[in-house]
């Protein structure tokens, strides 16, 4: 029997809710070589990833607000003691990737790395325009409206103009790239052959290994300029999205040229 149009969407809308809202938390061990070991942890289809090398320890991203006490306890679950981590780097302001530094920043002294092109979105504790890239996106949106984090000022701001950061200021291998493929101030973290890409793409609700464009983006040209930009660094192998995934550079790459072509 074929359902209604708007039946089929209300299906889709409440079962994107669910994957977002009623997921199970879980932490995922992504890499444990011996000398470093990356953690993911999802809360509500928001995921946290923890870097631990050279003995130090760095977060990136922070979820949504509330969700500290899930997150904490995916850390200790995970064998890693909160007041351990040493900084945090945020690929983005948005309040599903900002929420819970404030939080971080004051418990444990966790020291906030951002994008300086962010730093007036993080000063409005996350209150943006964001743009919708679907139906489902739109109602997301209205359940979003008016949503804020606590608000906090980034110990460390990485501007657009200062290029390339080298984690070894941190004590770790790695970079970070100021990235405006999301929003002014978002970065891509690479850690051997790992990108850490925030929202520049997003795993797809039904199926999290396929890429997918994300929910909310202003400027979808520039998006795909950025993502082409990653998918040519040859050591990157693996794509870790804000939500959902991983999935591998291949596969964006068929996602990047199925879009081109439309
Ligand atoms: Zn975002």
């Amino acid at each position: 029997m074929e359902l209604p149009f708007g039946l089929k969407r209300l299906f889709v809308v409440a079962l994107t809710m669910c994957c977002f809202g009623c997921s199970a938390d879980k932490a995922v061990v992504i890499e444990d070589s011996g000398d470093r070991r990356i953690v993911r942890l999802d809360v509500a289809s928001a995921n946290i990833y923890i870097v631990e090398e050279n003995g130090k320890r760095l977060m990136i991203d922070a979820g949504n607000p509330g969700d500290e006490d899930r997150y904490e306890a995916l850390m200790r679950e995970s064998g890693i003691d909160p007041a351990t981590i040493d900084f945090a780097i945020l690929t983005h302001g948005h309040i599903d990737h900002a929420g819970t530094a404030a939080f971080f920043q004051d418990r444990y002294g966790i020291q906030i790395i951002g994008g300086a092109g962010d730093q007036s979105m993080i000063e409005a504790a996350g209150d943006v325009d964001l743009c919708p890239t679907s139906v489902v996106a739109e109602l997301l949106h209205m359940t979003l409206k008016g949503k804020q984090y606590p608000a906090f000022e980034l110990d460390r701001g990485i501007s657009a103009a200062e290029g390339i950061v080298d984690l070894a200021e941190f004590g770790m291998t790695g970079k970070v790239i100021p990235h405006s493929g999301h929003t002014p101030g978002s970065m891509v973290i690479t850690i051997g052959s790992h990108a850490f890409v925030g929202d520049l793409i997003r795993g797809g609700v039904l199926r999290p290994e396929v890429p997918t464009t994300h929910f909310f983006m202003c400027d979808l040209e520039e998006n795909r300029r950025r993502i082409s930009e990653i998918i040519a660094l040859h050591e990157i192998r693996y794509w870790h999205p804000g939500h959902f995934g991983p999935f591998p550079s291949s596969a964006v790459a068929q996602y990047l040229a199925q879009q081109l072509d439309k």
